[in-house]
């Protein structure tokens, strides 16, 4: 490029261009008429940032004056103790590339999404013309995506129906939450079934005088603020817990904050009422004098029922003070049964058996099984088995109702809105040609650190360690970007270490204590760093070319990634009789309709053209015999590991998954 164009792009003359490119470490010579183009357009880019490094450095050295802020553009802003950088941006109207760049200038290099707390949030406020006052308990959920609230302002209002309450359990530790949940669910499933629950997916549904109230099943409020956080509004109505021998306590005011903020109504358990020492009224005063909560019969609004979870003391009158807050709040307590499903997740894992296991608590629509669920327009993956709490196997799931969902292909995580957006798919015969192959591998998740955290958790997650160092600030937001979209379910990047400048010594040795590479943009390896790499056997890498180190990366993160699975078809069986059911197991009696059937491949269960279950086909019987496969137009003896739902009518569709 010449140096007239470049001076005329960064509205300079060409005299002052040559005084500034030696303090940008471009020392081209004042006699020079063109600059190198990878140098000119690295320039270019990233201007606004050299030009704030040249004129504070010129502010230092007092030869220009620093810019004084107008008071009245300065925008206050209240935040937590500790705030994700991503909410921090949005609620200073900034771009979040802007935050980064200025944590960096001080010494802070993490992402988008992780937290940063008060003291980092003043610092770099005050840079960006920011007042950041502090809130403990301030409420950041309106800058998060309120899908839910802009879906439910466009339903049909004729079309919304009432729909169950749901119910969160808060208050101190120890104070009775979980054991209050334990007995609510013990006494009021529908009478039979309660022993029938086997497994607790986050939330359960119980009657009450003929009325279904869902409860969300994990008490503490770190879950309840985690969906709050990420502007999910689950709980309609909240119970309060306070022990009756210990009254109220920091977490007691902390979660009446939460439930205040989150303008849900509520009541108080006085939990504990068999212990000799309790004592109702002392609770009462604190709630009145510390919280400002008057008790109904002390002629305030709030309802305070003494209880014993222990002894179910008192329980009918609670779920009775909930239904009747419900019945004041009925216009707020509906949805739209007929729409596309949207819910919110209350819980997710990775099983190592069914892959990512989800529970959901519908909020709005009806979610049925094979429809594709998607988070950010991102498809999830399909729904192929759903069970309630009860552990059936469900086709449909109404407003209110928690369902666990397995056959995703990517864990969301709590407190995520998900929608299906392809409302109307079925998981129908083999034949039709199924959507998931277009479905990315875990493409929602960020790659980098803040979810690498979360999938540490998972053992069979692996990492592709980096130590990252760049020329400019720019130029890390760019990788960070390209990173976050690659990470997989099965691999994810992690930047163990992240700096500006050259390739130094320390990078090797952290590189070699993580297992990591150290990769750098525009940076320099010098002799030293060189040495120490190859003796210690750290690989370093410099790229010019952003998509060269994610190329580079990619192929990293191929040689950890598990071979893709094919699935290939090798037939289907009638089923016509059960010979026996055990645990998690079924014989099966039925005849082969299509293909060959062989020993050791996997079967699909399907009734009424939905998927019911998953299992494997562990014995092959023909007549008496033992044998390795069976052809079309036969009978034969299945022997079928997996949940034991199977009936005769059911089609099994056996197969292998091959690895490529
Ligand atoms: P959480 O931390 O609030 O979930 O509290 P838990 O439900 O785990 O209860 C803490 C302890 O208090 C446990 O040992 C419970 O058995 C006990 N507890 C809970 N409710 C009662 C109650 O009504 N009476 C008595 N005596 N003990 C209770």
């Amino acid at each position: 490029m010449n140096i007239t164009e470049l001076a005329r792009r960064l509205k300079l003359t060409t005299s002052e261009l040559f005084d500034t490119l030696p303090q940008l470490g471009f020392d081209i010579g004042r006699r020079a008429i063109k600059i190198d183009d990878h140098i000119a357009y690295k320039i270019v880019a990233n201007w606004s940032i050299y030009k704030k490094q040249l004129d504070a450095k010129k502010i230092a050295a007092g030869e220009m004056a620093a810019p004084v802020a107008n008071p009245a553009d300065k925008k206050t802003i209240t935040i937590p103790p500790q705030i994700v950088v991503r909410d921090f941006a949005a609620l200073a109207g900034l771009n979040v590339s802007k935050v980064l760049t200025e944590l960096m200038k001080n010494g802070i290099f993490i992402s988008m999404n992780e937290k940063i707390d008060f003291d980092a949030a003043s610092i770099i406020g005050a840079d960006l013309n920011l007042e950041v006052l502090l809130d403990e308990t301030a409420d950041i959920s309106g800058q998060s995506d309120n899908k839910l609230k802009n879906i439910m302002d466009k339903q049909d209002k004729a079309h919304l129906e009432a729909r169950p309450p749901v119910v969160v359990v808060m208050g101190h530790v120890d104070h009775g939450k979980t054991k209050l949940l334990d007995a609510i669910r013990e006494t009021n499933v529908v009478a039979g079934e309660a022993g029938g629950i086997t497994q607790h997916i986050g939330a359960y549904q119980i009657e009450q005088r003929g009325q279904t109230i869902t409860f969300i099943d994990t008490p503490g409020h770190e879950v309840f603020t985690a969906m709050r956080s990420r502007g999910a509004k689950v709980a309609d109505v909240a119970i309060l817990v306070v022990a009756a021998d210990d009254g109220v306590k920091p977490q007691t005011v902390e979660a009446y904050h939460i439930i205040e903020q989150a303008k849900i109504p509520f009541v108080v358990a006085i939990n504990k009422i068999d212990k000799p020492e309790a004592d109702i009224d002392r609770v009462k005063s604190e709630l009145s004098n510390q919280l400002h909560i008057t008790p109904d019969d002390w002629g305030g609004k709030t309802m305070c029922v003494p209880i014993s979870a222990r002894d179910k003391i008192g329980i009918d009158k609670l779920l009775d003070a909930v239904l009747f807050l419900t019945e004041m709040e009925k216009e707020k307590i509906i949805a739209n049964p007929n729409a596309s499903a949207v819910g919110t997740v209350v819980e997710s894992n990775v099983d190592k058996g069914e892959g990512p296991v989800a529970t959901i608590l519908i909020q709005n629509g009806t979610l049925r099984a094979g429809e594709i669920l998607c988070f950010n327009n991102e498809p999830l993956g399909r729904v192929r088995i759903m069970k309630n709490y009860r552990g059936e196997i469900v086709p449909v799931a109404t407003p209110a109702m928690p369902v666990r969902i397995s056959g995703l292909k990517s864990s969301p995580s709590i407190g995520d809105i998900v929608e299906v957006v392809c409302a109307g798919e079925t998981a129908t015969g083999s034949g039709k040609k199924m959507r998931l192959g277009k479905i990315k591998k875990g493409n929602f998740k960020s790659a980098t650190t803040s979810t690498a955290a979360s999938a540490e958790n998972n053992a069979s997650v692996k990492f592709v360690n980096i130590v990252i160092r760049t020329d400019v600030l720019g130029s890390v937001e760019a990788i960070e970007e390209a990173l976050e979209k690659l990470g997989t379910a099965e691999v994810k990047v992690k930047i163990i270490k992240k700096g500006l400048g050259n390739f130094t010594e320390s990078d090797v040795h952290t590189a070699f204590a993580a297992k990591a590479c150290v990769l750098g943009f525009n940076a320099e390896i010098n002799h030293a760093v060189n040495l120490l790499a190859r003796e210690k056997g750290v690989e370093v890498k410099s790229f010019s070319i952003i998509y060269e180190l994610v190329d580079f990366i990619k192929q990293k993160m191929e040689v950890l990634s598990p071979k893709p699975v094919v699935r290939k078809g090798l037939g289907t069986i009638k089923v016509l009789a059960i010979f026996k059911t055990g645990n998690n197991s079924q014989i099966i009696g039925g005849k082969v309709e299509s293909g060959l059937i062989e020993l050791n491949a996997k079967i699909e269960a399907v009734r009424d053209d939905m998927v019911i279950a998953i299992g494997e086909l562990v014995g092959l019987q023909s007549g008496k015999q033992s044998v390795v496969d069976v052809a079309s137009g036969q009978e034969c003896g299945v022997e079928f590991k997996g949940e034991p739902v199977i009936k005769s009518g059911d089609v099994l569709r056996v197969y292998k998954e091959i690895t490529n």
